[in-house]
């Protein structure tokens, strides 16, 4: 791995840190070229980058991205929360967008490097982590619509506070009818960027409205519920909890996977099935919904307060959080914060 020093120390921001506003000195950066294969890789200073403007990325969206997070353990180490689904995960995507495979152990190498030599960046304090940002991007300048020939996959790392500015506040969910983010044989599963260039105009509405995010229906029927904004969707309904299966067009979340994961082990009733958004609104109105939280990195857990259908505003819960949904809020940022056992091996120590 190549590495190019840094002329420069940013200054480190002070909190409020908000959502991917401030990044650090270095990043990862990986180049592939057709014949070649993908590249020697390096570690060089995080500066702005020149493309041509013919570059395929700017034009057919041909890239895919990734979302984790590094986490300050209580002996001063720094730990990854299963940084190898993430890399397994875009992997994925990158075949579903027609881009080359690449070495998810060089991915990994080049991560750590990074992470250690970043160190100094990783926030303390609750709720703060810093932010992984991987990604892949057609960079061949050229207007022809197939594949790019050309490729550069990198890393740049930003220190985060709370997703949602408010803190715990339960998220308000606006149920969306007219636009989709997914259909069938689409994109929804890939981690790809036009995923969520599709879904800016609903999440903008919804906003102007009090929302702070689209709850998606699925495209075929606009009848069964698909996931949020950026985030998996579960339900409790009567003592089971339920989250949509993965059907193709929802993203297979990593924190989904570890939720159903713990409270397996648990011995909740624990259900992947099609759930319709009627069945959400009468479960709401009989009194047996009892919880309702999103899934995600970003968020971690976060509970659901409110969900609008049809211009009717189904409170759950009061507005507060749920037992199930603390547990699963408790005991996630328990492993990632090193406060908490670590049975399943889910935390990668970088340091
Ligand atoms: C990334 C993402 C999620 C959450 O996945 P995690 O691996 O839990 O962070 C959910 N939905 C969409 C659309 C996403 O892009």
């Amino acid at each position: 791995m190549k590495f190019v020093p840094c002329s420069f120390r940013k200054p480190k921001p002070t909190p409020p840190l908000g959502f991917g506003r401030y990044f650090t000195d270095y990043m990862f950066t990986m180049r592939y070229r057709e014949g070649e294969g993908w590249l020697e890789p390096s570690i060089e200073p995080n500066v702005p980058v020149s493309f041509d403007l013919a570059t395929s990325i700017f034009h057919y969206a041909q890239g895919v991205f990734e979302g984790m997070k590094a986490f300050r353990q209580p002996d001063g180490g720094l730990a990854v929360f299963r940084p190898d689904e993430n890399w397994k995960r875009m992997n994925n995507s990158a075949d579903r967008l027609c881009i080359p495979r690449f070495d998810e152990g060089v991915a990994e190498e080049g991560l750590e490097e990074l992470l250690r030599l970043e160190r100094e960046w990783v926030p303390e304090g609750k709720g703060t982590a810093l932010y992984i940002r991987p990604a892949i991007i057609a960079t061949r300048p050229a207007l022809g619509v197939h594949a790019s020939s050309e490729y550069l996959f990198f890393i740049i790392l930003s220190p985060v506070g709370n997703y949602f500015g408010h803190g715990a506040e339960p998220t308000k969910l606006l149920v969306e009818e007219n636009f989709c983010r997914a259909f069938p044989g689409g994109t929804g599963e890939a981690k790809c960027l036009g995923n969520y260039a599709v879904s800016l105009k609903a999440g903008e509405l919804a906003a102007r409205q009090g929302f702070d995010q689209v709850l998606w229906l699925d495209a075929a029927e606009r009848k069964y519920v698909e996931e949020v904004g950026s985030m998996n969707i579960f339900f409790v309904i009567g003592g089971e909890v339920v989250t949509p299966a993965l059907v193709g067009s929802i993203l297979p979340g990593i924190t989904r996977k570890s939720c159903l994961s713990i409270l397996r082990e648990r011995g909740y009733r624990v259900s992947e099935r099609r759930i319709s958004i009627d069945e959400v609104a009468e479960a709401a109105e009989s009194g047996a919904l009892e919880e309702a939280f999103g899934t995600g990195t970003a968020a971690v857990v976060a509970p659901v307060g409110l969900i609008r259908y049809r211009g009717h505003d189904y409170v759950v819960r009061d507005g507060k959080a749920g037992k199930i949904t603390q547990m699963l809020y408790d005991t996630v940022t328990g492993i990632q914060n090193g406060l908490l056992p670590d049975p399943h091996g889910w935390r990668r120590r970088v340091l």
